[in-house]
């Protein structure tokens, strides 16, 4: 039986099978009877189902419809209910879908379960009455006039409208990239097309819908994860049904069904929140530029600092780059400036160098942004008598210091316990805090500038619901003399009033194993970098280091990102990485270190046996950060620079995998993983 979707629809008389995808990770399709005593609702694929299975019932989707059945007839059960008179998804959307199961080796039902809102997936109806907010136009806001690059970048994207084709729009931090994007939705507009916009994880505020709520008068729709179940079907169904024109969301958004499809736009392309990093490891960048394929719309990667496998795509010929190399009106880009801190005695992590600018620019008054990657008090809480280092019990790292909350916590598995008063190896009162976080440098800045306000924007302060946007309102507004905050900080946002950008700390990422921490490195600082001088006021940047002469960091700070990044290409392209050679990894988790490395050796000798060329095996190895969470995590990596060998292979090797007696290993596969450490 065909277990393509077709769009054939069949009177359920005569012996007829409904072949269904479970929501679940099952890589198997199951076959059904149609519904026992309905004769009136014709089947397609892309319905949803109830089933019973086993003793439970499970919610699925219809993918064929056939004449016959592996399974015997007197086995087969039959379709309890269906649950939508219309398929949730176009064809070229159910397309895209199989796909990314196919490409990311999961079940289709998986995949299916990821594009669908939870509302969905328990089952419910899609007719129920939902009360509409009713949508009240607000002041309408003016375009600017563009000048010569975005009008160019503008007509270059409308002349692909109705067909596919990538375009990166690479615009310095400030340059009108968000523009570029609002006349083009005002064109999608026009030929009454729907237009979606994709945005990082934090990236996606109040204010952003508010400004094309007020520019173009017209219902959005918005899909991001703080929304309730219900909510988010809201904006879903608003989306599928053609009465949103324009929809905004985070990574999941980019299964979001539209009636009439014209433009698809991702901000901040080379953002990591697009990538799922469990479950379903999908990229909804690359899914974007694949869905515009299939809907035959053209994609828009927009961002100030491209990923190395953007770049190599525009070099390939297949994405078309656009730039726009200026800011608007009297905007100039920062200075930037390295403040050399060896043999520098620092105070809570700033140099007297840095410590004196700051004063320099509140006193004319500037506001001041300061840029750590490390939130919480200290990393490091130690025992100055015997060395001791408070330790995660169930992961291979150390506890942060957390004062707000007296306690000591671990970032990687979210457990915590009070911080001892005396050393629990040699009990010592001597416990103290080495290093330094946001909590830490924002205490030590208040003792300094006590009459200024301080406003810190990293995790631990906007945990709760609608904090993140007041604060950011707040910073964006100037109401704040000094911002602290981590990469959050470096999300897109307009922090106008800030003239002063200091950067304390970057050396960790000079030297680490994780070979796209130079490339990520390089994203951040000019991202972090970009958030200065946006209005009239010249900014200045200040970026601490032990390692002044650090020849790519120079070169960045010289030369700018594009050239920095076309070094980092080079580079990669000598050592056989990504992009030029592709990755998956398998993981394996277990509770012990030998039975999910030996998990892994025995893949790895099923496929060295067949003597592949051009494939490489690299591993298993226990995980950098081998224990997390009480599991202890091994990988094994493969290579390739033929994508379509590594994917062949991969699929032969799970089919061998789900034979495996697995009882004791949790494992996964990450295809393109971005995250190996
Ligand atoms: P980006 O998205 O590239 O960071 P934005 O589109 O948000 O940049 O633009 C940065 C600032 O410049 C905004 O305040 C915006 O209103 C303004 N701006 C953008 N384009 C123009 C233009 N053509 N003329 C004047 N101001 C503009
Ligand atoms: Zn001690
Ligand atoms: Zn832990």
């Amino acid at each position: 039986m065909d277990t393509s979707p077709n769009q054939e629809s069949i009177s359920p008389k005569g012996f007829n099978i409904v072949r269904v995808a479970l929501l679940t990770p099952l890589r198997l399709l199951f076959d059904y009877l149609p519904l026992q005593n309905n004769t009136l609702i014709s089947l397609v694929p892309g319905l949803r189902v109830k089933v019973p299975f086993g003793a439970q019932e499970k919610i699925g989707f219809i993918v064929a419809i056939g004449p016959d059945s592996d399974v015997p007839a007197e086995k087969l059960k039959y379709i309890l209910e269906v649950l939508d008179e219309k398929p949730l998804f176009s064809k070229p959307l159910f397309e895209l879908i199989s796909w990314a199961a196919n490409y990311y080796q999961c079940s289709l039902g998986e995949m299916l379960k990821t594009a669908i809102p939870g509302w969905l997936r328990k089952g419910k109806k899609t007719d129920i009455a939902l009360k509409y907010k009713t949508y009240v136009p607000s002041e309408k806001t003016k375009a600017h006039i563009l000048n010569v690059a975005q009008q160019s970048a503008v007509t270059t994207v409308y002349q692909a409208f109705n067909t596919f084709q990538t375009f990166l729009l690479e615009g310095i931090t400030g340059s009108g990239k968000t523009e570029v994007y609002a006349h083009l939705v005002e064109k999608a507009l026009a030929a009454s097309k729907q237009v979606l916009i994709l945005v990082p994880e934090i990236g996606l505020t109040p204010q952003m819908i508010k400004r094309f709520e007020e520019r173009f008068q017209v219902p959005v729709a918005s899909l991001h994860s703080t929304l309730t179940d219900k909510q988010r079907y809201h904006a879903w169904y608003l989306a599928k049904t053609g009465v949103a024109p324009i929809v905004i969301g985070t990574r999941s958004a980019v299964f979001t069904p539209l009636q009439n499809p014209g433009l698809f736009i991702i901000d901040e392309e080379h953002d990591l929140s697009f990538k799922q990093q469990e479950g379903v490891r999908y990229s909804a960048r690359d899914l974007l530029v694949m869905r515009g394929l299939k809907e035959n719309c053209p994609v828009l990667l927009g961002t100030a600092t491209p990923s190395l496998e953007t770049l190599h795509n525009v070099n390939l010929g297949r994405y078309q780059k656009l730039t726009l190399p200026t800011r608007p009106g009297n905007a100039q880009p920062p200075r930037l400036h390295i403040l050399d801190i060896r043999h520098k005695k620092l105070m809570e992590g700033l140099s007297a160098q840095l410590l004196g600018k700051i004063k320099e620019h509140l006193a004319s008054e500037g506001q001041v942004l300061l840029f750590l990657n490390r939130r919480g008090f200290s990393p490091v809480y130690m025992c100055f008598d015997c060395g001791w280092i408070q330790q995660c019990t169930h992961c291979d790292s150390k506890m942060t210091l957390h004062k707000k909350h007296n306690r000591l916590s671990c970032h990687h598995c979210l457990t915590h316990q009070p911080i001892p008063e005396s050393c629990p190896s040699c009990k010592a009162f001597n416990l103290h805090p080495i290093g330094v976080g946001t909590q830490r440098l924002e205490s030590a800045l208040q003792e300094h500038f006590p009459s200024h306000k301080i406003l810190r924007i990293d995790r631990d302060t906007t945990q709760t619901k609608g904090s993140l946007n007041a604060t950011l309102t707040e910073a964006e507004g100037g109401g704040a003399h000094i911002l602290i905050g981590t990469q959050m900080i470096a999300k897109g946002h307009h922090f106008p009033h800030v003239t002063l950008v200091g950067i304390l700390d970057v050396d960790g990422a000079l030297f680490s194993v994780d070979f796209r921490s130079l490339e990520r490195m390089g994203q951040l600082i000019t991202q972090v970098a970009g958030r200065a001088g946006r209005a009239e006021r010249l900014g200045t940047v200040m970026l601490q280091t032990c390692h002044p002469e650090h020849p790519l960091l120079n070169l960045l700070l010289e030369k700018g990102y594009p050239v920095f990044a076309k070094t980092l290409l080079e580079e990669r392209k000598a050592a056989a990485l990504p992009p030029y050679h592709y990755h998956a990894l398998v993981r394996a988790d277990a509770k012990k270190t030998e039975v999910g490395l030996n998990f892994l050796q025995n893949l790895k000798m099923r496929i060295a046996q067949q003597r592949i060329p051009n494939f490489r095996i690299l591993g298993p190895v226990p995980a950098p950060m081998e224990r997390r969470a009480g599991y202890h995590r091994a990988q094994l990596l493969f290579q390739s620079p033929d994508r379509g060998l590594l994917h062949k292979t991969i699929q032969t090797l799970i089919k061998t995998m789900d034979n495996f007696p697995t009882k004791t290993v949790r494992w996964s596969i990450d295809m393109d993983p971005l995250d190996m450490y």
